[in-house]
């Protein structure tokens, strides 16, 4: 038999596979895959036929099934049918398919593709922003689900999600927290990553309580009215007007009147779960007149670092005799006089 040989020369007579003369050619378990195919006893005409769909035409979601079961996707350690099927919203799952799939333009990933962009992150001035870290290692997403831990026992990133690539970390918390519990991050993830694009493009910010309001009205309203209402509405919200303007990172600080004195507190919550405080008070030129910082106990939030944080500072300022002080926290701006 020649090289060119047909399939017609392996069927026989009686329209059966000439096995025996496949197998001189074949390994055996090609040749038992060809023996299953179904081979009619009468002469028909070839036509092309779609295995996998009853009806012989080639359907989308039958293409798909064959990719998924044969794991040929670009990243098959993660499995990704529980993505499409989770109860979110359909804007977080396409989020979290990119996130994946390494197609969020974070300024690492840019730099891939040549456009060079300052390449810090732009919550915590970390040297490189990537997927990777804005999600699971930011200080700014850290301290927004210590706070959602706090204030609804949301879930925190497993210590084992700290180091890999997104994915490999979203695999992390999918392995040790499941999936209803990995959705409620992702949650977070995508509005950190809406509040870094507000940032960047409309040099507009929200600090992590303001977030945490956002996030906690977003899921009442996706699990009551679904994706068609659940809307950020940042503008319009009566709990976030007033707070809406520029976060710590971009508002200067405004010195106050003179012979007035303005005090500046914070709390936080680093993700080995130290929490801390710190105050400044300064003068009409922004002289510090007395500054104070210290750690807490580690399973304080950061609204009690905060609340203990102006404590200090007030006892700071009685100690001093200020006659006149501005009290400035993140969420704070109030004229005081004693
Ligand atoms: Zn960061």
């Amino acid at each position: 038999m020649n090289n060119l040989a047909r399939v017609v020369e392996f069927i026989t007579e009686d329209k059966e596979w000439n096995i025996p003369l496949l197998s001189s050619f074949l390994p055996w378990d090609i040749c038992l895959k060809i023996s299953k195919i179904f081979l009619p006893k009468k002469d028909v005409d070839d036509e092309v036929f779609w295995a996998l769909s009853p009806d012989g035409n080639y359907s989308v979601k039958s293409g798909a099934q064959l990719l998924i079961n044969q794991k040929i996707g670009l990243n098959p350690s993660v499995e990704y049918l529980w993505l499409w099927k989770a109860n979110l919203s359909p804007k977080i799952k396409k989020f979290l398919w990119k996130a994946c799939n390494d197609g969020l333009p974070t300024k690492a990933r840019l730099e891939q593709v040549h456009v060079f962009t300052p390449q810090q992150c732009e919550f915590c001035g970390c040297s490189l922003e990537t997927a990777s870290h804005l999600f699971f290692q930011c200080r700014f997403t850290i301290d927004i689900l210590h706070q959602l831990e706090a204030d609804y026992g949301w879930p925190q990133i497993p210590s084992s999600a700290i180091l890999g690539s997104f994915r490999a970390n979203l695999q992390c918390c999918v392995d040790a927290l499941g999936i209803p519990k990995t959705c409620q991050l992702a949650v977070v993830w995508w509005f950190v990553w809406f509040t870094r694009n507000k940032v960047i493009f409309s040099q507009e910010a929200f600090n992590v309580r303001q977030i945490c309001i956002l996030v906690h009205k977003f899921l009442a309203e996706w699990h009551v009215c679904g994706d068609n209402t659940a809307r950020i509405q940042t503008r319009s919200d009566p709990q976030l007007l007033g707070l809406n303007s520029l976060s710590r990172r971009c508002a200067p600080w405004v010195p106050p009147p003179e012979g007035v004195f303005k005090v500046n507190f914070d709390g936080s919550k680093y993700s080995d779960g130290r929490t801390s405080f710190g105050f400044v008070i300064r003068n009409h030129a922004g002289e510090a007149l007395l500054t104070g910082c210290n750690s807490l106990p580690s399973d304080w939030s950061i609204t009690q670092a905060e609340a203990f944080g102006l404590w200090e500072a007030i006892k700071g300022a009685c100690f001093c005799n200020l006659p006149r002080i501005i009290i400035e926290g993140e969420d704070l701006e109030t004229p005081l006089g004693y």
